[in-house]
């Protein structure tokens, strides 16, 4: 079967405006190229939006997610947990500060991680003095983990805790926007294409604890302060405007990308409701048919990055890679989110082994993610439902 008429579906796409355009052309004419006046303008508005006082914008999720470990101190001897159903970034973050990585099974309902396996590692690392020095809760596909039951548990265990938000800007769990910081110390956004709002490359690390932020802030650029009270030993004939204090990086996010980020900002709010609606079309079909959805907390609202669902061959009859490769077939361009990271080859080499995580390695072998994005139009959702449809042949 081929649409014949239209191109490809992808799984997820970018959704570019006119006045995006006009934002990124306005500081390509005027003086800053590199981080200037946008970038400011930029981690407030995403501060305000998410209820966080304070943000660090950078060129990627992935760097909000080293300079947040780094600024809670993990190092060499340091083991962080982290969910196995994510992007590798949210475990290799970990690595990068010499770090050890450790992964919690996720939920087999809401594919988050599982706060039942979290209590019992807890537990038992507690009895071994192994306890993590942080936890990354991924909220998968948009849907907010269990932030207060994880909260909770910080509180016995005292460890801290980032929210890897990568899916989740302009989602809400528990009376609260993700990324206000309610529960944990850090939450990450990503601005990649494929996520809800972009900026082409970004990130941004939200936290409301303003040493945190200064932290963070520091080690985006070298490890350099321009703060008089910080530098060390200056010598008072000299003129010293910047001191290098600690090893830090270059993880600066452009102008240029700041501004498309303000100006998508504008539209996150509309991006999401589009999702809403594209998710209500699926939920309403897929209710009759053999696949398992995601399940929806009920005191949450998720940002729906992702529709994934999952296909149980003793449910439907059909294998995931049938299902796979008849909607390839279509021009519908599924993905599978996500293997879990300890099953890549790296981190087989670092000592993982198959079955670690039992429902995790489960749900893989089970999960499609179908499109969804802002773009996507009702047709080409009915389109969809109608490919899977003759896919599991009902
Ligand atoms: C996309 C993603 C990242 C990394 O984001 P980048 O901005 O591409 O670095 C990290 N974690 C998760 C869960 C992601 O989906």
């Amino acid at each position: 079967m081929s649409s014949g008429l239209q191109p490809m579906i992808p799984y997820g796409r970018q959704d570019i405006s006119e006045a995006d355009i006009q934002a990124v052309v306005d500081v390509l004419r005027s003086d800053w190229l590199t981080q200037g006046p946008a970038v400011p303008r930029f981690e407030q508005a995403v501060a305000a939006y998410a209820g966080a006082k304070d943000a660090v914008a950078v060129n990627s999720a992935t760097a909000a997610l080293h300079i947040a470990c780094l600024a809670l101190g993990v190092g060499p001897g340091d083991t962080v947990w982290t969910s196995p159903n994510t992007f590798v970034a949210s475990a290799n973050c970990a690595l990068y500060c010499g770090a050890s990585v450790d992964f919690v099974d996720i939920d087999a309902q809401t594919f988050n991680m599982s706060i039942g396996c979290l209590e019992q590692k807890l537990k038992s690392a507690a009895g071994s003095g192994k306890l993590p020095k942080v936890v990354i809760p991924v909220h998968f596909a948009g849907q907010p983990c269990d932030m207060p039951a994880v909260h909770r548990l910080r509180h016995k265990y005292g460890f801290q805790v980032i929210e890897d938000a990568s899916h989740a800007i302009g989602a809400s769990g528990w009376n609260s926007c993700v990324g206000s910081g309610l529960y944990s110390d850090i939450t990450v956004f990503s601005f990649h294409p494929v996520k809800i709002i972009t900026t082409g490359e970004g990130g941004m690390a939200l936290a409301n604890d303003a040493n945190l932020a200064e932290r963070m802030r520091q080690f985006r650029t070298h490890g350099i302060t321009n703060r008089r009270e910080l530098m060390q030993s200056r010598p008072v004939d000299e003129i010293w405007n910047y001191q290098q204090i600690e090893l830090g990086y270059n993880y600066r996010m452009t102008d240029f990308q700041a501004a498309l980020g303000l100006s998508q900002l504008r539209r996150l709010d509309q991006f999401v409701n589009r999702r809403h609606e594209i998710a209500k079309m699926y939920d309403h079909e897929l209710r009759s048919l053999p696949v398992i959805s995601q399940m929806q907390l009920p005191q949450i609202r998720s940002s729906y990055h992702l529709y994934p669902i999952r296909i149980r061959e003793s449910l439907c009859g059909r294998s995931q890679r049938q299902v796979f490769d008849f909607l390839k077939a279509a021009d519908i361009a599924v993905n599978l989110h996500y293997i879990p990271v300890y099953r890549q080859p790296y981190y087989q080499a670092l000592g993982f082994s198959g079955g670690y995580c039992p429902e995790a390695e489960l749900y893989h072998r089970e999960c499609i993610s179908l499109p969804m994005y802002s773009g996507l139009s009702d047709v080409q959702v009915q389109y969809v439902l109608t490919a899977l449809k003759k896919a599991l042949a009902v």
